[in-house]
């Protein structure tokens, strides 16, 4: 039922980094992928600030993060900081974007598909809500037939998220990097959250619109999102988008297999630009680490294009050595 766009030749890819803090290793090595995904089909690639959160996200990280990604060589071709015109620019920040996504929202409501919900994060995290292996809880529907005065009732004493209502049928995508993939949204997320208590709009809403709105034909992205995917199939299938191709990519971590975060200041680009002076160092050893170098020697991100091989691409998680940065 829901199907993939084939690969599109020249490809539209996109950076959507969320500036909650400094650009990191990690955060590079995505955005490299996706550069070379995209420019070695002879594509072009949008920069969207994925900064939906503002206790989380400022604006000086962005900033931040537009200069290190340029300085390593990892152009855009629209979007964010993009030309003279900042109004355009501005566009391309999802805090700047709230009215076209009440837009979707409501056309999801008149499908009769969204309802409030009141649960608190107590009773949804719960011991007896049903938790799927990876720890995260699947919603248990507690609000979806909230008769008309209970949902009065408990307005009175607490704003509600928004859901999105889910079918039992099966969601089967071909992923260019993990292959063939098949989820029942019943048994990986239940109804899931579009629309925060706070009335921010949740990523998995905002990210396909923007995707969709944006003209974006190829997402690469981290595995970390490869299960949230489905859900924005769905998306996508209720308001009667075309979704573009999906390549998740392996996440990188330290040796003791934690995902790099942003507690790893040494691997801040910031730190690491401090130290090398140039961006080959850093480029090339993620190019080591992505299966596209031998050995991690200096190299510039274009002068990798000609020799990409999305295949010579990990599929496990890849453990970063340990920099030494003396
Ligand atoms: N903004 C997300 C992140 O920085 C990426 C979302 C996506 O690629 O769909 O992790």
């Amino acid at each position: 039922m829901f199907t993939t766009q084939a690969n599109q030749t020249p490809p539209v890819g996109r950076f959507a980094p969320t500036p909650s803090g400094f650009i990191h290793l990690g955060n590079v090595f995505c955005s490299l992928l996706a550069w070379l995904y995209a420019k070695s089909a002879g594509g072009s690639i949008v920069l969207r600030i994925e900064d939906l959160d503002p206790q989380r996200c400022l604006r000086q990280n962005a900033d931040a993060l537009a200069h290190e990604l340029e300085w390593l060589g990892l152009t855009w071709d629209a979007g964010a900081y993009i030309g003279s015109d900042s109004v355009k620019s501005e566009r391309y920040f999802q805090s700047q974007r709230s009215d076209i996504y009440a837009e979707y929202f409501a056309q999801l409501e008149t499908q009769g598909l969204v309802y409030p919900c009141f649960c608190s994060r107590s009773e949804l995290h719960a011991a007896e809500a049903p938790h799927l292996s990876d720890g995260r809880v699947l919603y248990a529907g507690t609000c979806r037939d909230l008769t008309p005065a209970q949902r009065e009732a408990k307005a009175l004493v607490r704003r509600p998220a928004y859901r999105l209502q889910v079918t039992d049928v099966p969601i089967s995508f071909t992923d260019a990097h993990y292959g063939p993939q098949s989820y029942r949204l019943t048994e990986e997320s239940g109804d899931f959250i579009i629309r925060r208590s706070d009335g921010v709009y949740a990523y998995q809403l905002a990210v396909t619109i923007d995707d969709a709105l944006m003209g974006i034909t190829q997402v690469v992205r981290g595995s970390d999102l490869l299960s949230s995917t489905p859900l924005q199939l769905y998306i996508y299938h209720l308001l009667g988008f075309t979704p573009p191709s999906f390549a998740h990519i392996p996440l990188l971590t330290d040796a003791s297999g934690r995902r790099l975060s942003k507690r790893d200041g040494d691997l801040e680009i910031a730190t690491l630009r401090k130290h090398y002076d140039s961006p080959e160092p850093i480029i090339g050893l993620l190019a080591y680490l992505a299966g596209q170098l031998e050995r991690p020697e200096p190299i510039a991100a274009a002068d990798l294009l000609p020799i990409f091989d999305p295949q010579k691409i990990p599929t496990t998680n890849i453990v970063v050595p340990e920099l030494k940065l003396i």
